[in-house]
């Protein structure tokens, strides 16, 4: 089985490395099939598609579009889609355009709590500050001494019912489904065991999203435990998804798994590259 990772950031979203050193980092890794698929933005693509030539390793295009579902953040990935379409590229822009305000918002909560200069703060690790994310105010919650790590904020600030969390309105999976199969891609629903919803509520999402033209779940993800992989094998079977494989890489020191180094597809999975 090929060593293909189709699940990753870049300085264009919420990753630590420019979009032409990740891919160099895939191949120095071992990958043979990358995708970047930085969050709501595809601005890093033509430089990691370049750097991913110069190397030989294949590359596709990606996105992680942020959606909402019956009140859950949910991340779909969009694959090996046309990055120059229109509709797709002002969904994405749509989707970014409320990114600065909320970043205001939980700035403000924040300082409720006693955290100040959040905003500035978070500003200055994002290279992209249309992408402003939660994962550059954990940042600078770790720097600021509120937290010793990235994973901590996220156990007490940032998330629903915590200090800095904050609504906002995302896509919906009708839409972000509806933009990536207009420009001729693939959908797949990434690192499932993440989200926060009863074993009910996942299984009528994964059926909504696969009734609406999702073909792939991510089986194997950096977020994923070696059970999470034979569940999601399981539930692949079982709604017909064809199978990703994608660390979820953000950046060296931040990410426990790195580019392509992931377990294998289990057997009898049909792999989403398949069709590429
Ligand atoms: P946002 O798109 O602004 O809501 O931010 C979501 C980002 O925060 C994700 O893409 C991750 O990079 C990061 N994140 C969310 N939850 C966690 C977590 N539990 N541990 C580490 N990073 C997280
Ligand atoms: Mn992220
Ligand atoms: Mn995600
Ligand atoms: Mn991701």
């Amino acid at each position: 089985m090929p060593n293909v990772d189709l699940h990753c950031h870049s300085t264009a979203s919420d990753g630590l490395l420019p979009p032409a050193e990740v891919a160099r980092r895939a191949a120095a890794n071992g990958v043979e099939m990358l995708a970047l698929t930085d969050h709501d933005d595809i601005a890093g693509l033509p430089a990691a598609r370049e750097a991913a030539k110069a190397c030989g390793m294949a590359f596709v295009s990606g996105v992680e579009i942020s959606i909402e579902w019956e009140g859950t953040q949910i991340h779909v990935v969009g694959l090996n889609f046309d990055p120059d379409n229109a509709a797709l590229n002002a969904g994405l822009a749509e989707i970014r355009s409320g990114r600065i305000d909320r970043a205001r918002r939980m700035a403000a909560e924040l300082e409720k709590v006693g955290i100040g200069n959040a905003f500035d703060g978070a500003m200055r690790y994002a290279e992209n500050p249309n992408l402003i994310s939660r994962a550059h105010f954990a940042r600078y919650l770790v720097e600021a001494g509120v937290c010793k790590d990235v994973r901590s904020v996220f156990e007490a600030y940032l998330v629903p019912g915590r200090p800095g969390y904050v609504d906002h309105r995302w896509a919906g999976p009708a839409e972000s489904v509806g933009w990536i199969l207009g420009a001729g891609g693939v959908t797949d629903d990434t690192h499932t065991a993440r989200y926060r919803i009863s074993n009910g509520a996942m299984r009528r999402f994964l059926a909504e999203f696969r009734d609406l033209g999702g073909q792939a779940i991510e089986v194997v993800s950096g977020s994923h435990s070696l059970d999470d992989v034979g569940t999601f094998g399981r539930l692949a079977r079982e709604y017909g998804f064809m199978a990703s494989r994608g660390s979820d890489f953000h950046g060296p020191k931040e990410s426990y798994v790195d580019l392509g180094m992931l377990g294998y597809l289990p057997d009898g999975l049909k792999p989403v590259w398949s069709v590429f």
